[in-house]
């Protein structure tokens, strides 16, 4: 039984009112499955036999999105619900238009609209099929849904084969989906993302990019980048040197386990903290030589990487400079002397390059005190800062250049 107290009001209205104009309408997917396994759903996915069109005309607050899938956003001033027209995959007899495949048997576009029996057939898995009616409160499931979700067991709605080839991104769902409920993934599901995986390369960065932030920003980053491993899937989300060495590994670890803190003290998260920690190891990787970055290397590298990143995962604009203004910063925090690090703290990104330098240190055995030196600093005491800088002065900053050998001379 679901509790109704869970759901959204605001879905609640929008089914109601649906219904009054004669449609059928139904909670669906994620929220569902959710809320039957109980976990608070987040958000609230509406199916219903009304087309788009339909829905538009009833929700003045509302306006239709997408090409591949072509759905209504019904919002009020605080929650925005998807609204969804039941579909099947069956071709209507001459226009073929509206369910196209491309050469790999991938679905580009998939607008034929069809019955609640036809669209829980295209959904990906069973758990995800569950349609609730908040009013009449049953539940419509014609996949075992219910019976998996007792059993805590993944499993695909049809041939997983096929619906994985359909459409490659149900790996990385699967996986998601079984770390996030804390599911096991049926064998043959298991089978279809080692078969079917490579068909993520196929995949616009656009829509992986939309994945990654799923996969890694939901508070299970750190597992579900140890399930994507294990299954060899990470090279379609984040460039990785073949020949990791432990600092890779430890450093791309460090920087999930921090950001699945964050979620879980419910501090921001952003994916471009994320890639830039993600991509630091490549980034040292490519000017380092016997343990001595080059200085020039090190900045003619950053773009190079980020395109890099870019062919997997798009990376919109804004996070660009963002992410090389920490891998900057990383230089400039070993730089202690005179007036540096008072310019270094009014930098807008200090706060960002700091918690980086956090990381770092987590993930690296060798630990330089920088972190607590910046840690001090911080404190807002003028003497303390000034007893800081004094020792630094003293030292030159040497003992920490070992990886930045050149930093000082080009200062
Ligand atoms: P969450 O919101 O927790 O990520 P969700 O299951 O709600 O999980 P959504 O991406 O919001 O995931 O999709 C809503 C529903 O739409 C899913 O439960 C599933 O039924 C269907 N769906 C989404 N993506 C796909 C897909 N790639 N293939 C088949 N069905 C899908
Ligand atoms: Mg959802």
């Amino acid at each position: 039984m679901i509790d109704n107290t869970k759901i959204s009001k605001f879905a609640i209205s929008v089914i109601k009112t649906l219904q009054n104009n004669n449609f059928e309408a139904y909670l669906v997917g994620g929220c569902v499955r959710d809320a039957l396994s109980g976990i608070e759903p987040k958000d609230f996915d509406i199916a219903t036999n009304a087309t788009p069109d339909e829905v538009r005309k009833i929700f003045k607050a509302s306006r239709i999105i997408g090409k591949r899938f072509k759905l209504v956003h019904v919002f009020d001033r605080s929650e925005l619900l998807e609204v969804a027209t039941f579909r099947s995959d069956i071709k209507p007899n001459e226009d073929e238009s509206d369910l196209i495949k491309d050469n790999t048997g991938k679905i580009i576009r998939d607008n034929v609209w069809g019955t609640l029996e036809q669209d829980c057939f295209r959904r990906d898995f069973t758990i995800n099929a569950l349609y609730y009616c908040p009013i009449t409160k049953k539940i419509e499931d014609r996949n075992n849904g219910l019976r998996h979700i007792q059993k805590k067991i993944i499993v695909s709605i049809g041939d997983p084969q096929v619906r994985f080839k359909e459409d490659p991104v149900r790996s990385l769902r699967a996986i998601r989906f079984s770390n996030k409920l804390g599911f096991k993934i049926d064998n043959q599901v298991k089978d279809a993302i080692y078969d079917k995986g490579y068909l993520l390369a196929g995949i616009s960065n656009a829509r992986l990019f939309d994945e990654f932030c799923k996969i890694f920003l939901n508070g299970m980053g750190e597992k579900n980048f140890t399930k994507l491993h294990s299954f060899n899937l990470i090279k379609y989300l984040v460039t990785t040197n073949p020949d990791s060495d432990d600092f890779s590994k430890n450093m791309m670890l460090s920087a999930l386990k921090n950001t699945d803190e964050r979620v879980k003290n419910n501090q921001s998260v952003t994916p471009g903290f994320l890639l830039a920690a993600l991509l630091w190891p490549i980034l040292l990787a490519r000017c380092t030589k016997n343990n001595e970055i080059n200085i020039r290397k090190f900045f003619r590298s950053m773009d190079g990487v980020l395109k890099e990143q870019q062919r997997l995962t798009a990376i919109p604009r804004k996070f660009n400079s963002y992410i090389k203004d920490i891998w900057v910063l990383q230089l400039k925090l070993h730089s202690r002397i005179k007036s540096q690090p008072y310019k270094t703290i009014r930098h807008p990104r200090f706060r960002a390059a700091y918690d980086f330098l956090l990381v770092r240190e987590r993930a690296s055995n060798d630990q330089k005190g920088l972190g607590k030196w910046w840690t001090d600093f911080q404190k807002n005491d003028d003497a303390l800062r000034g007893s800081l800088i004094a020792r630094m002065n003293e030292k030159s900053d040497t003992e920490s250049s070992k990886i930045f050998g050149f930093y000082n001379e080009l200062r």
